[in-house]
């Protein structure tokens, strides 16, 4: 009983209460008057508490006058800051933990909610009775949405949306004037794409050896837009790196692999499977499964092997730690990005071996398995993800030939043209933007 009293009081305390229609009427013609242009009103408000999170001081200024009078009260948003955690964003709007547990059971699938990061944008919609939260948006960037729905006392469903966009290829180029790396930034890559084009390269060069000033690049990048706005996604799709006398090159082709030009890989094959000996199939991959604990309908994106506590776990490819977390239903568990394209995630360790930031090589040890989080017994749980979706580990192509197949060789050798059209001086098309019609949209 008291629950509900206090909910209702922190409800009021939410947002300032509503002023009566004169005052709010003699407050409008006064704003009409002084030609006060209010701009920027975002009909989901944020709270009192968030007012920095949309709008700038002088709207907040205005805000503490005139409320919007048809903004729905049920609705709130918080825009990610440094330092913000799920927990201390629920315990701020006063929203039960009961329900970002059961919001981070459904997440267990995706851990779209374990790296919030600055600029990400958080919508809570309460319902209109119960005053509980019945939905949830995570907005990442605008190609890529996120939303947790009720779906009934006990638990939500996620619903992943992401927009294709449009990809926009551009030419970056430059001298080598004190390292790779600055002449890089200097051109215009980011630290990302810099470091993917090292990581392409590092079996045939030593950028700090054997680049000279006075060599040169040349860097075909794409990046996402979707609805004219740039959503941060972009990927290296060509580069030619010319060393004195040596051209190395990297072809970006659509089995989502880099090849040199002349069709051989770049990228080293992975391992299939990430341990020494084969473990038994207890769950295999199935994004439309139902979970076997909550029933409730939770795609299983990864493959879980039975195998006893204490067994290690290796790393697949070589790569960069980039996640060692603990989940309250993943338990501890480690992401690793194996260059632009490839991801893998191992769930439910025991112990972890390795530290975030930390390169691995294919095969080395990276933890130890075990039953840690929501779990029904022993076992360990992998994930890969080809370009940000997840896919079957068991089955998915990955790199394990060393060159294009004969049969594709044609489309890689016009796909090269293409990018090396875009790189040629000579060409009167070295456009700073290309429609991206012309690459094929499976990469
Ligand atoms: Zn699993």
């Amino acid at each position: 009983m008291s629950y509900y009293w206090t909910s209702k009081t922190l409800k009021n305390q939410r947002r300032p209460k509503n002023r009566g229609p004169s005052l709010l009427l003699m407050v409008l013609a006064l704003a009409l008057l002084a030609g006060i242009v209010v701009l920027g009103f975002s009909c989901r408000s944020s709270s009192p508490a968030t007012g920095s999170s949309r709008s700038g001081t002088e709207a907040k200024a205005i805000a503490a006058v005139i409320e919007p009078p048809a903004e729905p009260d049920n609705v709130f948003t918080w825009t990610i800051g440094n330092g913000d955690t799920l927990s201390a964003i629920f315990d701020r709007f006063e929203l039960s933990r009961n329900a970002m547990y059961q919001i981070l059971s459904s997440d267990e699938a995706l851990l779209a909610l374990d790296v919030l990061r600055p600029g990400h944008v958080l919508t809570f919609t309460l319902d209109e009775e119960s005053r509980a939260l019945s939905e949830m948006e995570l907005f990442v960037h605008p190609g890529k949405r996120i939303i947790y729905r009720r779906v009934n006392d006990s638990g939500f469903e996620y619903e992943e949306i992401i927009l294709p966009g449009i990809w926009d290829q551009e030419l970056l180029q430059g001298e080598i004037n004190g390292s790779f790396y600055l002449s890089a930034i200097a051109a215009g890559l980011t630290e990302g794409e810099t470091a993917t084009i090292t990581d392409l390269f590092k079996d045939q060069l030593n950028f700090a050896r054997e680049i000279r000033a006075g060599d040169r690049f040349q860097v075909i990048r794409s990046r996402q837009f979707v609805e004219g706005e740039m959503t941060g996604q972009s990927r290296v799709e060509g580069v030619r790196i010319f060393r004195r006398n040596h051209l190395h090159s990297a072809f970006l082709f659509e089995d989502g692999n880099y090849y040199d030009h002349k069709g051989e890989s770049l990228v080293r094959a992975f391992l299939r499977y990430p341990t020494q000996q084969r473990y038994r199939v207890s769950s295999s991959f199935n994004p439309a499964r139902r979970h076997p604990i909550t029933g409730r309908v939770s795609p299983h994106n990864g493959v879980d092997f039975a195998m006893p506590t204490g067994t290690p776990v290796l790393s697949t490819g070589d790569g960069i730690v980039t996640r060692v977390l603990n989940h309250p239903f993943a338990g501890k568990y480690i992401e690793i990005q194996h260059g632009g394209q490839y991801l893998t995630r191992y769930l439910h360790l025991h112990r972890h071996l390795v530290r975030r930031g930390q390169r691995v090589k294919r095969g080395e040890r990276i933890a130890l398995s075990g039953n840690t989080g929501r779990s029904t017994g022993p076992h360990l749980h992998f994930e890969l993800h080809i370009n940000g979706r997840p896919v079957n580990p068991l089955t998915a192509k990955i790199p394990m030939a060393s060159s294009v197949p004969r049969d594709k060789m044609a489309l890689f050798n016009r796909r090269v043209g293409d990018l090396v059209a875009l790189m040629e001086p000579s060409d009167e098309q070295v456009a700073r933007s290309v429609s991206s019609e012309a690459r094929p949209d499976s990469i």
